[in-house]
């Protein structure tokens, strides 16, 4: 799940990236709102979280522009403790959900999680596909009611097609989706990890659509 960060604080901001890669995350992190606008014109993230104070460009503008353009991503703000107003107009301006500073990034991921899965409409934690349940919270996978350990990346890449299934979704879409910036990515690592879900899970569950990528079919009836 590919998050942006939006934090001028260097030890909240480090921390947060820190703290949602370890929970399965590929988080960027930028520290003031220009450099966020460039971000989200070049990239497309799955979730925001936003600080509202912030150099150069401030949360609420930037939020404001972001809708002004039709973008839907969904907004996690951060606030002070406070500063009721900031969260009122932050709801206003388009925010999904807010957090009080300083918080637990237990929380932090858990909203990003349920604000990720609205945005797809699924209301419930746990997706099922073709026999495959994947449960984001417990972070677990079974395939027809059997576990199966996969790596994060594999998880990531399994939750993405799951998300979308029926949809036919690009190498590029998927790698954008599972790493962040500055990784280094080997030119078939989407591939790599589509053979080892084929192999752990069934072959016949990911689709390969020549020329245009991978495809989970939706359930039927
Ligand atoms: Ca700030």
């Amino acid at each position: 799940m590919r998050i942006l960060i939006v934090e001028d604080d260097p030890l909240l901001g480090r921390g947060t990236q820190a703290g949602l890669e370890q929970g399965g995350f590929a988080a960027d992190w930028v520290r003031d709102g220009v450099a966020a606008d460039a971000s989200l014109s070049a990239t497309s993230y799955q979730a925001i979280v936003l600080d509202l104070g912030l150099p150069r460009l401030g949360g609420l503008e930037l939020l404001a522009r972001l809708r002004a353009r039709g973008d839907r991503t969904p907004v996690l703000i951060l606030t002070a403790r406070d500063a009721l107003e900031d969260r009122v107009k932050g709801l206003d301006a388009g925010a999904d959900d807010y957090l009080v500073k300083p918080f637990r990034l237990e929380e932090l991921a858990a909203r990003l999680r349920a604000l990720v899965r609205r945005a797809h409409g699924a209301a419930s934690a746990v997706l099922s596909v073709g026999g495959v349940a994947l449960d984001s919270g417990a972070h677990t996978v079974t395939w027809r009611g059997r576990a199966v350990e996969l790596p994060a990346r594999e998880f990531e890449v399994l939750r993405e097609l799951m998300l979308n299934a029926g949809r036919v979704l690009s190498r590029e879409h998927l790698q954008e989706r599972v790493y962040r910036w500055g990784e280094e990515v080997e030119s078939n690592a989407i591939d790599v990890h589509i053979h080892h879900l084929r192999r752990k899970l069934a072959p016949e569950l990911i689709r390969t659509i020549r020329g245009v990528g991978y495809l989970m079919a939706r359930d039927t009836g």
